[in-house]
C-alpha cells in the first residue's frame, strides 16, 4: 500500500520548499550532441525544482560524488610544540538527493556499511548524516544491458527517506502522479507537513498494484547464474583463460572504476610546507584497473597485468565485498560496461564463465 499520492506540480512545490533549507541535487538534462543519445542526464546542484528533469531514464554517473567527492581535504595540520595539531574538515551542508534510482540507493547502502567497517569514516558520515534521499523508482529497465534484477537492486525497500513511484498521468491528461512510500520519519514529516499530498483512495491503490505488477514483468534476468551462486562460479574460475583473453582489449583506463557507484577505493596524500611545517592530508578516488593501484615500495606491483586487475575487479564486485560487508558489491547498473571504450562487458564475463563451468 502506498503512503501518499502526489501530483508532479505539488512535488515541485515541495522540492522548492526543501531548497530553502537544503542544497538540492537531482537529474538535469544536458545536450551532448557528440554522444548517442544526444541528451544525457547528470546529477547536479540546482537552485529550483524546475531545473530538475524527473522524467530521466538514467544518469550517466551515480550521485556518489556528492557523498564521497573525487578529491577532498581530510584535515589540515600545523606544527605545535614538536608535534602536530590536526583540524579535521567535515562537510555537513544540509542536502537533498532527489530522484535516486533503486540501484543507486543500494550502492549508498553499501557505502553506509563499508565506511563503517573497523574504522568509521567520519568524513563520509558527516555528509551522509546531512543528506536526505528522495528516491525515484524505475517502472522498467532504464537502458539496455542493465542487470539490476539479477543483483536484487531493481527494487529498494529501505535506504531512502521517501520513494516516488511514477504511476502515469492523471485522468485530466497531462500531469504525472506519484505514489509515495515513506522510508524514515524525516521523509514522512517532509511530505505530511506541507499538505501537498493526499491519502491514496481505492483507485490509487489499484493503480499502485498495477504499477508493481507491470514493473515485475518489465524486468528480466540477464545472468545465467543466480547472484547467490556467483561466488561459487568465480571460485572455480580463478585460472580461466577468459581473464587474459578479455583483458587483451583493456586499456587500463579505470573508467569502469570511476563510473561505478559501488567503487570506493581512494588514495591518500600528505602535502607539507617545509618552511612552516603546516599542511593538509587529502584523498582522491583510485581505481583497481589503473596499473599503479597495487604498486608498492621497491617498485613491486602485486597486479602488473591487466588480466589480474580485471579479475580483481570482478571478484570484488561479485564475491569479496559481499563476504566482507554482507552487502552485494555490484548493483547491476552497467555503468562500467557503458563507460568501457573496449566494450568489456560484465554480463558477458559472468555468462562466459558460467558456460565454461
Ligand atoms: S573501462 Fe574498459 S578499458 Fe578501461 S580499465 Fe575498465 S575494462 Fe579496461
Ligand atoms: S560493477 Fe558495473 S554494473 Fe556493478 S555496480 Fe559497478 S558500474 Fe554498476
Amino acid at each position: 500500500m502506498a503512503d501518499r499520492i502526489i501530483r508532479h506540480s505539488d512535488l515541485m512545490k515541495l522540492v522548492d520548499e526543501v531548497a530553502r533549507k537544503r542544497r538540492i541535487i537531482g537529474p538535469v538534462a544536458r545536450s551532448v550532441p557528440e554522444c548517442e543519445p544526444p541528451v544525457r542526464y547528470f546529477y547536479e546542484d540546482v537552485e529550483r525544482a524546475d531545473q530538475l528533469d524527473l522524467s530521466f531514464r538514467y544518469c550517466v554517473y551515480s550521485p556518489k560524488r556528492f557523498l564521497t567527492p573525487p578529491s577532498e581535504t581530510l584535515f589540515a595540520f600545523d606544527q605545535d610544540d614538536g608535534g602536530f595539531v590536526a583540524a579535521p574538515q567535515y562537510d555537513r551542508r544540509p542536502t537533498a538527493l532527489v530522484g535516486v534510482h533503486p540501484c543507486d540507493i543500494h550502492a549508498i547502502r553499501l557505502y553506509d556499511r563499508v565506511f563503517d567497517l573497523e574504522h568509521r569514516d567520519e568524513h563520509y558520515f558527516a555528509r551522509r548524516g546531512a543528506t536526505m534521499i528522495i528516491g525515484m523508482d524505475c517502472p522498467g529497465p532504464c537502458t539496455d544491458g542493465v542487470f539490476c534484477k539479477d543483483m536484487g537492486a531493481n527494487v529498494a525497500e529501505a535506504g531512502f527517506d521517501a520513494m516516488l513511484y511514477p504511476l502515469g498521468t492523471d485522468t485530466d491528461g497531462d500531469e504525472m502522479r506519484y505514489a509515495v512510500m515513506f522510508g524514515t520519519k524525516a521523509g514522512r514529516e517532509w511530505l505530511l507537513y506541507s499538505r501537498q499530498s493526499a491519502a491514496p483512495n481505492a483507485d490509487d491503490e489499484r493503480a499502485f498494484e498495477k504499477y508493481q505488477a507491470d514493473k515485475e514483468a518489465a524486468f528480466s534476468f540477464a545472468l545465467r547464474t543466480r547472484r547467490e551462486d556467483l561466488a561459487e562460479l568465480l571460485g572455480r574460475s580463478y585460472d580461466s583463460l577468459l581473464w587474459d583473453a578479455t583483458a587483451r582489449r583493456c586499456y587500463s583506463c579505470g573508467s569502469c572504476n570511476l563510473s561505478c557507484p559501488t567503487c570506493y577505493c581512494f588514495d591518500i596524500t600528505d602535502e607539507t610546507d617545509l618552511a612552516s611545517g603546516s599542511g593538509r592530508r587529502w584523498r582522491e578516488w583510485d581505481g583497481c584497473h589503473l596499473p599503479e593501484f597495487a604498486l608498492v615500495a621497491g617498485d613491486h606491483n602485486f597486479r602488473p597485468k591487466a588480466a589480474s586487475r580485471l579479475r580483481h575487479r570482478i571478484y570484488r564486485k561479485a564475491v569479496w565485498i559481499q563476504e566482507r560487508s554482507g552487502v552485494v558489491g555490484c548493483v547491476g547498473c552497467a555503468r562500467c560496461d557503458r563507460a568501457c571504450t573496449a566494450k568489456i562487458n560484465s554480463v558477458e564475463i559472468y555468462n562466459q564463465l558460467a558456460e565454461e563451468a
